[in-house]
C-alpha cells in the first residue's frame, strides 16, 4: 500500500496552529474577522459556508455572515463590498462562488480590496504570486504545497506534471511549486499524448474535473499523486479525477477523496485570514 497523505491531520494540525496564535492576538486585543456573502442558497455553496463559519469559530476568528437573495443587484453586491473594504473591524472578505449569472464574477473579485482578498483570487494577489512578492495565495494549490511538504516529499529539483491549467487550480498550483524549485509541465485538454507527459511526472497533480480518469497507465512507478478532483458517483460516494483502486500499487503516496486536498482549502482560507491581521 502507498503512503496515504491525510489531509484531514494536516488540516488540523494547521488549524490548531492558528487557533494557538488567534488567542494570543486576543491576548493584545486583536480579535480577526472574516465577512463571507453568499447570493442565493445554492445548496453545496451552502455546506462550503457553514464549513468557513465552523472553522473560524474554532480557531477564534469571527464571522460575519451575508446572506444575500438571489436576485440581489450586481451594483447592490459591489456597494456591500465597498463598503467592508473601508471598514477596518473587517481583516478578509470571501465571496462565495458561483455567483447567480446576472453578476460578473470578475468585477466582483476585483471589487475586493487586495489587502482583504483571502481567497488570492484578486489579479493583485495572482500578480504578486507571479513575481514571488507577499500576498495572499490560493487556497487550494497553497494547500498542496502544505500536503506535500508537511508529508516530507521533497519537491525541489522534481519533475511536476499538472493536469488541468484554472484560474483556481492548475495556474496558480504551476507558480507555487516554481517557488519550490520543482520542473513544471502543465498539461490540459489539447495536450497530444498526455501519458507520456504524466509518465515523467515524480509529482503528480490532477485538477481536471472528470471522475477517475487517471488510471495506473498514466503514472510513473513510485510517483507522489495528489488529486484535486471530487465527484459523487451514482451511489452517492465522492471520487476523485483519480482512479485510486487502479493506481494503489503503483504510486508511493497518493491523497485520498475525501480527506487528501478538500480540507486543506478551508484550512488555506483560515490561513490567509490571520495572515491579513499579521
Ligand atoms: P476546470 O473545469 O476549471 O478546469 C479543468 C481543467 O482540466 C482545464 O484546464 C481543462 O483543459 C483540463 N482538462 C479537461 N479535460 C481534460 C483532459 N481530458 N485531458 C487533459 N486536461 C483536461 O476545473 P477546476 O480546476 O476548477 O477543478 C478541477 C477539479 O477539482 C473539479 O473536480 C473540482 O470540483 C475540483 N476542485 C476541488 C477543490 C478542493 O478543494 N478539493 C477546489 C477546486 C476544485 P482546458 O483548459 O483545455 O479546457
Amino acid at each position: 500500500m502507498p503512503y496515504i497523505i491525510d489531509g484531514k491531520a494536516i488540516s488540523a494540525q494547521i488549524k490548531e496552529e492558528l487557533k494557538t496564535e488567534v488567542t494570543a492576538m486576543k491576548e493584545r486585543g486583536i480579535v480577526p474577522c472574516l465577512a463571507v456573502i453568499q447570493v442565493g442558497n445554492d445548496p453545496a455553496s451552502s455546506v462550503y459556508v457553514n464549513n468557513k463559519k465552523k472553522a473560524c469559530a474554532y480557531i477564534g476568528i469571527e464571522s460575519l455572515a451575508y446572506e444575500l437573495d438571489e436576485c440581489t443587484t450586481q451594483q447592490e453586491l459591489v456597494s456591500l463590498i465597498e463598503e467592508l473594504n473601508q471598514n477596518e473591524k473587517v481583516n478578509g472578505i470571501l465571496v462565495q462562488l458561483p455567483l447567480p449569472k446576472h453578476i460578473d464574477e470578475d468585477t466582483i473579485i476585483q471589487t475586493i480590496s487586495p489587502k482583504k482578498d483571502v481567497d488570492g483570487f484578486h489579479p493583485m494577489s495572482v500578480g504578486n504570486m507571479c513575481i514571488g512578492s507577499k500576498g495572499f495565495l490560493s487556497c487550494t494549490p497553497a494547500g498542496i504545497i502544505q500536503l506535500l511538504k508537511r508529508s516530507g516529499v521533497v519537491i525541489e529539483g522534481k519533475e511536476c506534471v499538472i493536469v488541468g491549467r484554472s484560474n483556481i487550480v492548475g495556474k496558480p498550483m504551476a507558480l507555487l511549486l516554481l517557488r519550490e524549485n520543482g520542473t513544471v509541465t502543465v498539461a490540459h485538454s489539447r495536450t497530444k499524448d498526455l501519458k507520456e507527459i504524466t509518465n515523467r511526472a515524480d509529482i503528480l497533480i490532477v485538477a481536471i474535473g472528470k471522475p477517475k480518469f487517471i488510471t495506473a497507465d498514466y503514472i510513473k512507478e513510485g510517483a507522489v499523486v495528489i488529486d484535486v478532483g471530487i465527484h459523487r458517483n451514482a451511489e452517492n460516494k465522492l471520487c476523485g479525477d483519480v482512479d485510486f483502486e487502479d493506481v494503489k500499487e503503483k504510486v508511493s503516496a497518493i491523497t485520498p477523496v475525501p480527506g487528501g486536498v478538500g480540507p486543506m482549502t478551508i484550512a488555506m482560507l483560515m490561513e490567509n485570514c490571520v495572515e491579513a491581521v499579521r
